[in-house]
């Protein structure tokens, strides 16, 4: 099982979604049970809408998944405002595919993710690959909240100014500070 390698495929073609400020970009990859790539596919490769996982399992045609493995850069989506009766998550489902890989679990920005659970409850195994979590966020920085430092004051502003709260300017600001 490579799992590595694979990941590692996932992560990098979610670097080729098209940038969108509401969607993630994801990669996604399916390898067969001998080791062969069936698919892949990415955020909005085909069409505006459509998911890493969806596009890879419409690549896969009607190929026997049964046996496969789908890795994913992202947590499969349970909820889908575009496609409500296609999530990715009911998708891996109705292909069948006993095994999912993924490298990070989806951040709660757009909706609420319950595809890692839904999959487990339905005897899917899925498998957490943390160490790639940090390059599957990288294609999404934008979308993200910037890490803020440790003890940074809490209830700053909302949409805090670019470059964050350290590099603050050197002209002092018109209203001086108080003493
Ligand atoms: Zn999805």
């Amino acid at each position: 099982m490579d799992d590595d390698r694979w990941m590692s495929r996932a992560v990098a073609l979610a670097g080729r979604s098209p940038r969108s400020s509401t969607a993630f970009a994801v990669g996604a990859v399916i390898v067969g049970a001998d080791g062969r790539e069936i698919a892949c596919g990415w955020s909005r490769d085909t069409d505006p809408l459509v998911h890493a996982e969806e596009s890879a399992l419409l690549r896969a045609g009607g190929e026997d998944l049964t046996g496969a493995t789908l890795y994913s850069s992202l947590e499969p989506c349970s909820k889908r405002a575009s496609r409500p009766d296609a999530t990715c998550t009911s998708l891996i489902l109705a292909a069948r595919i006993p095994r999912v890989v993924i490298a990070w679990h989806e951040p709660d920005i757009f909706v609420t993710c319950e595809g890692v659970a839904l999959l487990t409850a339905a005897g899917v195994e899925v498998v957490e690959m943390p160490e790639y979590a940090q390059s599957a966020r990288a294609a999404n920085a934008h979308l993200l909240p910037p890490i803020m430092p440790e003890g940074a004051p809490e209830g700053s502003p909302e949409g805090a100014p670019e470059g964050g709260p350290e590099g603050s300017p050197k002209g002092a600001p018109e209203g001086s500070p108080k003493p």
